[in-house]
């Protein structure tokens, strides 16, 4: 019925083309905002227990092909296979929070019963209608999930548009759905690139749920603007870690290295700076070094690798040779990797930069990937400032066996997340949120799934 254009999954870990699929064009953008449209009233009409019967189904059935899915993500995002089966193991936990706490967070409130008077007055949340989400690639299940499934168990239609680099993912997903008795126009998938994320947000919709960039969440809040539509922005991050002086240094070494380099360091939580204090200074970074060096950089498909490719391919490469030249051309120093690696695929070795300091841009502009910069800091005072100095607030790392020292650190950076002695980790049971230029909304716990209803106010007197 449309003319689809062609686009190519490309394997990034051999440059191969995966498969060819269509691309969605404007009548087909279009036709899916209007079918879900005329879905959603049926669908938001059914009850909560059918709703949280048909994502039980969605669960079992991401748990039988577990292993085929987490080979498809290993496949086009480069995803590592041991981390893209972590990822669809930690699909579980979010989708077996959601499903028992929907009901509490649906409940009617009554927030006044007057007998005096015959008043009573009543909160009654109500879905939105229909929501656009866009996604990214780097964690297509966590971050297509954690909007999909509250949105659609609140009684939403999902029109979703996957990235471009997790486009099979983004299929699947919809198989998954569907099977699971999801009516086909209550989620619908569109196939394509940032253009068609742009004609998804010329459509009439009723909420847009971004995850990307902080240069597109820009565009996306200003394409939406005039109609005042609901909107989250989950962003991007140059999330600090601050080591104290009074850690064990190989295992502090060992946890913030893990917390850089896992996803191959494509995460939005991912540590991008590391502050460490002066008195364990040379112990911390001949441990960190030696950690990063250990590193197995491979074929995603082989249990052994931890370091995949780039999912973004050529430009992802450029971008990270870019950060290295600025650093090293003001002074940093190299101490392991710093370039492509000479192989097939799109490749960059783990890096470990000192002698960094703010005027870089590694230690500024999102890096999003296996590079790292380590600064030596001189007491609590000048680590916070330093943390602080950024236009990003997502998450920041404290590392210390000092719980109140940790506490009064975390208290004063402008973050959504802090860390004690861990990093780069999420949970269902926590709000996930973003300051500054890392985003707007919420999205995970109570909060996350309130985030797809709208409160209606009922005044109702008796007679
Ligand atoms: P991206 O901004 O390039 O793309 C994100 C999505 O937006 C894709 O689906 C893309 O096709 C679409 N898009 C591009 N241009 C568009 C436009 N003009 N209008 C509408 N849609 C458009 O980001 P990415 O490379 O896919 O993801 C990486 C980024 O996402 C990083 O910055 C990372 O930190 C961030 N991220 C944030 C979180 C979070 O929870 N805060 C989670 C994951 C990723």
């Amino acid at each position: 019925m449309f003319a689809y254009p062609p686009m190519h999954v490309v394997n990034p870990a051999t440059g191969e083309v995966l498969r060819d699929v269509s691309e969605a064009d404007r009548a087909a953008v279009t036709a899916a905002c209007e079918r879900a449209r005329a879905a959603w009233t049926a669908w938001s009409s059914t009850s909560v227990a059918l709703r949280c019967e048909v994502i039980r189904r969605f669960r079992a059935l991401a748990v039988e092909r577990a292993e085929a899915l987490a080979r498809t993500l290993a496949l086009e995002v480069g995803k590592p296979i041991t981390q893209a089966r972590n990822e669809l193991a930690g699909l579980l936990p979010r989708t077996d929070f959601f499903l028992a706490e929907l009901e509490g967070v649906l409940a009617p409130e009554v927030v006044l019963t007057s007998p005096g008077d015959r008043l009573e007055e009543v909160v009654h949340r109500e879905p939105l209608g229909v929501v656009a989400n866009i996604s990214a690639w780097n964690y297509p299940w966590y971050v297509g999930a954690n909007v999909f499934l509250p949105a659609l168990l609140t009684g939403n239609a999902v029109v979703y548009k996957p990235s471009e680099f997790a486009t099979l993912t983004g299929l699947a997903i919809a198989e998954l759905l569907h099977e699971a008795g999801v009516p086909r126009d209550v989620f619908q998938v569109l196939v394509g690139g940032g253009g068609v994320g742009a004609m998804l947000l010329e459509e009439r919709v009723d909420a847009v749920c971004f995850t990307g960039s902080h240069a597109t969440g820009v565009k996306v809040a200003a394409a939406v603007a005039p109609r005042l539509v609901r909107l989250q922005l989950e962003l991007g991050g140059k999330d600090p870690a601050y080591v104290c002086d009074d850690v064990d240094v190989p295992g502090a070494a060992a946890a913030v290295a893990d917390g850089a380099f896992y996803n191959t360091g494509q995460s939005c939580c991912a540590v991008e700076r590391v502050y460490v204090h002066e008195r364990i200074w040379p112990r911390f970074v001949d441990a960190f070094v030696s950690t990063v060096r250990g590193y197995v950089v491979g074929d995603p498909l082989d249990e052994r690798t931890y370091i995949g490719p780039l999912a973004r391919r050529e430009a992802a490469l450029v971008h990270h040779e870019a950060q290295v030249a600025d650093a090293v051309a003001r002074g940093a120093r190299v101490l392991t990797g710093g370039s492509r690696v000479d192989r097939p695929g799109f490749f960059f070795a783990p890096t470990v930069l000192v002698d960094v300091d703010h005027t870089m841009a590694v230690m500024r502009e999102e890096t999003f990937g296996p590079l790292i910069g380590l600064a030596r800091v001189g007491s609590d005072d000048e680590a916070v400032a330093l943390m602080n100095d950024t236009a990003y607030g997502l998450t920041a790392a404290v590392y210390t066996a000092d719980r109140g020292r940790a506490e009064r650190l975390l208290g004063r950076v402008d973050t959504g997340t802090a860390y004690w002695n861990c990093c780069d980790r999420v949970s269902p049971r926590l709000p996930w949120t973003g300051r500054g230029t890392s985003g707007l909304g919420v999205t995970l716990s109570r909060d996350g799934i309130a985030a797809f209803v709208r409160p209606k106010a009922w005044h109702l007197r008796g007679v």
